[in-house]
């Protein structure tokens, strides 16, 4: 688990590397995209528990239990498996997106309550106009490229772990017997609806950001930049 805690934090370090010298709308009290719809993996749902553990914060996880009857975004593929579906000759078809309207469980006076600890589907969500006035996020194409690159590694470095909506993956790394199921790789995909993650076979980058993203790539880890 430390290895692969490390691996996440170096993947966050690349993320604010690449984010330096843009100019972001995102600051503290603007919460607009802190909504019920974040996914993340048990990678970094192990973290966030590890930091609440930490913090004193458990309490926290109670909140989640109260609005897990809420409607929200439940992925239908991880992105890994999605890249190699559009790598292959696969139909894809549109994924139904069920959005809840509701905020993070997370989110408290409009702060995250795990701002340090927060996963990389939060701090990938950058914006360079305020949101709130457009409704929608303004992003350079590169960032976004990067994110989706970040988003691959992630998965690829949980291998034997899940992914699903942040709710459901904190709900069920929350309860020790799963967190020690997870711990020793023993994870069963399709509890609390949540999907095996899959290695990274074919990055998603298009061709005008290949040049660019290779010293993304090597900042990563030499060794996994190899899988391009
Ligand atoms: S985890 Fe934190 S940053 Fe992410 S959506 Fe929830 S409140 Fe916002």
């Amino acid at each position: 688990m430390d290895e692969k805690l490390a691996a996440l934090t170096q993947i966050y370090r690349v993320l604010e590397n690449t984010l330096d010298g843009h100019l972001l709308a995102c600051h503290r009290g603007c919460a607009a995209c802190c909504t019920l719809n974040v996914t993340m993996t048990t990678l970094e749902a192990y973290q966030i528990i590890n930091y609440l553990n930490q913090t004193e914060g458990m309490d926290l996880l109670e909140r989640l239990s109260s609005s897990s009857d809420k409607s929200r975004f439940i992925p239908e593929l991880t992105i890994n498996a999605l890249a190699r579906r559009c790598a292959g000759s696969d139909e894809i078809s549109e994924e139904e997106h069920t959005l809840g309207r509701g905020v993070c469980p997370l989110l408290i006076d409009d702060a995250c309550a795990v701002y340090t600890a927060r996963p990389l589907a939060c701090r990938t969500m950058v914006s360079s106009r305020d949101c709130r006035m457009t409704g929608y996020a303004t992003m350079d194409p590169f960032i976004l490229s990067v994110n989706n690159v970040l988003m691959q590694f992630v998965e690829h470095v949980d291998q034997g772990g899940l992914t699903g909506n942040l709710t459901d993956v904190l709900l069920y790394l929350s309860e020790k017997e799963n967190r020690h199921a997870y711990e020793t790789g023993a994870v069963i995909p399709g509890a609390n609806g949540l999907l095996a993650n899959h290695a990274l076979t074919v990055l998603m980058v298009p061709p005008e950001h290949r040049q660019p993203m290779a010293p993304v790539l090597k900042s990563l880890n030499p060794a996994m930049a190899e899988i391009t």
